[in-house]
């Protein structure tokens, strides 16, 4: 069973201690919203569970499909099929979306099978073509270079058409909303919302209730000061949007996050 289990996670940036202690279980089929006030760690988390160096675990584990991921190397990760959406994409002038698509699927095929000779590139154009049909994407994006010059909701639509090609078991979207205006807020809802069911896990990291209108959560936690505090239904998420933050701080008698 391919779920993905946080145990008592620490972790610190620069000594200074962000996660103190957080547990979350995300099953296959299951779409998890992490919600929280800026600077409670939600980013430092989706790092983490990717393998960003500059993120010190200093207690706890990460077990997915057996294995303690926090011991692997971010491609590993990669390859056991977990994807990072971006907050923040990266520009890669010079490479284009299809040629960094195309490398992406062969390192897995390879890793799978060191005498892959790679997808054959017919197979390759039919499914990018579906893919980006299924996300409303002008074909010519996929000559573009990664990223470069993109609008924020291009951006976005990029990370999830990769999510859509790799076909990872646990996605983690880091606010993949921010920056949307609703046409695109919707598409982009609309692709998770295919993707999603299955094999697939969902760790959707957001500090608006708004892209949960177009993605209904299975559970909505709550984040303070690096740690779940609060769990429940879809239903906590519109209980938030009324009521904000407060009553959590209160409840939990955490100050200053
Ligand atoms: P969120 O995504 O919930 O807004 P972050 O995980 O980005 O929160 O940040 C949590 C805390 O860690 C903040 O206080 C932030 O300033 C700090 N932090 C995040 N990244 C770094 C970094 N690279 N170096 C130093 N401090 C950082
Ligand atoms: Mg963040």
């Amino acid at each position: 069973m391919a779920e993905l289990v946080i145990k008592n996670l620490h972790v610190s940036i620069d000594n200074k201690e962000i996660l103190k202690g957080l547990d979350l279980t995300i099953a296959q089929g299951e779409v998890h919203a992490i919600m929280g006030p800026n600077g409670t760690g939600k980013s430092t988390l989706a790092y983490t569970l990717m393998g960003h160096p500059s993120y010190a675990v200093t207690e706890g584990e990460v077990l997915f499909k057996g294995r303690n991921i926090l011991e692997l190397e971010p491609d590993e990760r990669a390859r056991l099929g977990i994807f990072l959406a971006f907050q923040y994409p990266v520009a890669i002038p010079g490479v284009t979306v299809a040629n960094f698509l195309r490398t992406a699927i062969n390192a897995r095929r390879r890793a799978e099978n060191h005498e892959d000779k790679g997808i054959p590139i017919p197979e390759f154009r039919k499914m990018v073509k579906a893919k980006m049909e299924m996300l409303k994407m002008d074909p010519a994006f996929a000559g573009r270079y990664l990223n470069d010059g993109f609008s924020g909701g291009e951006k976005k639509r990029a990370e999830i058409l990769q999510m859509a090609v790799l076909k990872p078991e646990i996605a983690i979207l880091d606010e993949t909303d921010s920056g949307l205006d609703i046409d695109a807020l919707r598409i982009v809802a609309e692709g998770v919302n295919t993707l999603r069911g299955g094999d697939l896990g969902v760790l959707l990291i957001t500090h608006y209730q708004r892209i949960l209108n177009y993605i209904t959560p299975d559970f909505v936690h709550v984040m303070l000061d690096g740690r779940i505090v609060e769990s429940g239904g879809a239903d906590l998420a519109l209980h938030l949007e009324e009521h904000g933050y407060d009553w959590v701080r209160e409840k939990y008698e955490v100050v200053n996050s």
